[in-house]
């Protein structure tokens, strides 16, 4: 039997995880990227979330992410993206209503409150969608909610943040502004987690809605070329964003080095520095589960009840608690999700 969503803090809603790369939903199956292949809907030992691990947890939905490799981005992105959306839906058609594709803020209120599994489509690049920009809006339909234009590469929109100086220093192409506008049209979410300096300045610029950064952390603590600076983060807030804090120990810890041996006031100490700069309005999880390397003591989704409850012994408010949980993400969406 799944467990319930545990109910000891707000239910989470994470703003990123790529447990999809690591099912094995099609008959045939699909090299998986890392680890073995598993059954979302079974408790296992690998990996970090699944659907027991998530309830007791209290990890009752996330942002989903459709993320391609570079390898199969240049092969065939449109096919490689369909492939996973489709073991997505396949989870759910499998799941007994515990684990629902979500589209509007009501439908995720609705999953918590059925222990069910709030999944939400994002991706993590805009390698799929052409020039013409037509694929958008089929995508929307399916349920896509959040974009990044571009992982850590280029792609025809923008480039991503350079770790050894191979990509273009450049802001968002043409392209990537029409591209910008659109999704203010949709009401798609603009996730600004792997994109350049210069781009970034250009999203903010750009887009008239609540920008997010799904899976990024706080650059003063650990200076990792995909955490954010003090002037990012206080932009995200002015325009009414969020940050959802990235798990990933190379990108929590101020040696960048990727050991799990972080202490959980490390990561407390991220959320501190955004709310002391801009408030509890603008920051979220973003764990990057199934991603990155974590935490050793988080371990896995369950863990993020030990980080909720050192939250609330530091004297988190539980006003604070339900924003960071879910609230902050819950507000963006329902403002830009039409
Ligand atoms: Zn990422």
């Amino acid at each position: 039997m799944t467990p319930a969503l545990n109910r000891e803090f707000p239910p989470v809603f994470d703003g990123h995880e790529d447990f999809i790369t690591q099912m094995k939903e099609r008959p045939g199956g699909h090299p998986p990227l890392r680890a073995v292949p598993r059954d979302f809907l079974a408790e296992s030992e690998e990996g970090h979330v699944d659907l027991p691990r998530a309830m007791k947890g209290g990890l009752g939905g996330c942002f989903t992410s459709i993320y391609l490799s570079t390898e199969r981005a240049e092969m065939n992105a449109l096919a490689f993206t369909m492939d996973q959306l489709n073991d997505v839906f396949r989870i759910a058609d499998r799941s007994e209503g515990r684990f629902r594709v979500c589209r509007t803020v009501e439908e995720v209120r609705r999953a918590f409150d059925a222990d069910a599994f709030a999944s939400v489509f994002m991706f993590e690049g805009a390698d799929a969608i052409s020039w013409s920009l037509k694929e958008l809006r089929v995508f929307h339909e399916l349920g896509l909610r959040v974009l990044a234009p571009t992982w850590s590469r280029s792609t025809i929109f923008a480039h991503g943040v350079s770790f050894e100086g191979k990509l273009p220093e450049s802001g968002l192409t043409d392209l990537g502004r029409e591209l910008v506008a659109e999704c203010d049209r949709l009401g798609i979410v603009l996730d600004v987690s792997h994109i350049n300096p210069a781009g970034f300045w250009d999203m903010i610029e750009t887009s008239a809605n609540p920008i997010i950064a799904t899976h990024s952390s706080v650059k003063a603590i650990s200076p990792h070329a995909r955490n954010l600076d003090d002037d990012q983060i206080r932009a995200i807030a002015n325009k009414g964003g969020t940050i959802g804090i990235n798990f990933a120990t190379f990108f929590l810890r101020p040696d960048m080095q990727g050991d799990a041996d972080v202490p959980v006031d490390v990561v407390l100490r991220h959320f501190d520095h955004i709310i002391n700069l801009v408030g509890d309005e603008h920051v979220s999880f973003g764990t990057d589960f199934d991603g990155a390397p974590i935490p050793a003591f988080v371990k896995d989704a369950t863990g993020l009840t030990a980080v909720l409850r050192a939250m609330k012994a530091s004297g988190y408010s539980d006003a604070r608690l339900e924003r960071i949980c879910n609230g902050n993400f819950l507000r963006v969406a329902a403002q830009v999700w039409k």
